[in-house]
């Protein structure tokens, strides 16, 4: 009887493998996308984003487009500057806040619903907005603002 344990290590093991198999792999396997994060500091009544620019880069967005989804979401008024390429919001608001108004951005309209790459454009034919993905070809509809 002194294998008890042995044995009751191995069953163990099998399971585990097997739970691990049944498992779904990751909508998107292989790397995984990471959102960027706003750098934003406050100036009295007003919030600069620091890094907005470079974020729309990485997002592959005009950062006109993602500014007026900004000023949209958070129901301020503010100015993206060319030159510097941060946005000026006339609000006090905190990163977080930002930060969840972007990661609702990439929800929307970067993150390609069926296969979960980032590798997306969007195409505007009038009034219909398309996301067309890159790296599935998959396209649907998306709200435009
Ligand atoms: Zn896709």
């Amino acid at each position: 009887m002194e294998n008890v344990d042995d044995n009751y290590f191995k069953n163990y093991q099998n399971l585990l493998e097997r739970l691990y198999k049944k498992v779904p792999a990751p909508a998107s396997s292989g790397e995984r996308f990471e959102p960027p994060k706003l750098i934003a500091h406050q100036m009295g009544n007003q919030t600069v984003i620091r890094n907005f620019r470079e974020v729309a880069d990485k997002l592959r967005r005009e950062p006109e487009l993602l500014a007026r989804y900004f000023l949209k979401g958070l129901a301020t008024s503010g100015n993206y500057d060319r030159e510097s390429g941060t946005l000026l919001l006339n609000s006090k608001l905190n990163v977080e806040t930002l930060n969840n108004i972007l990661n609702k951005f990439i929800e929307s309209y970067v993150i390609c619903p069926t296969c979960g790459r980032p590798d997306t454009v969007i195409i505007k034919k009038g009034k219909i907005w398309i996301l067309k993905c890159e790296a599935c070809g998959a396209e649907g509809p998306v709200k435009p603002f």
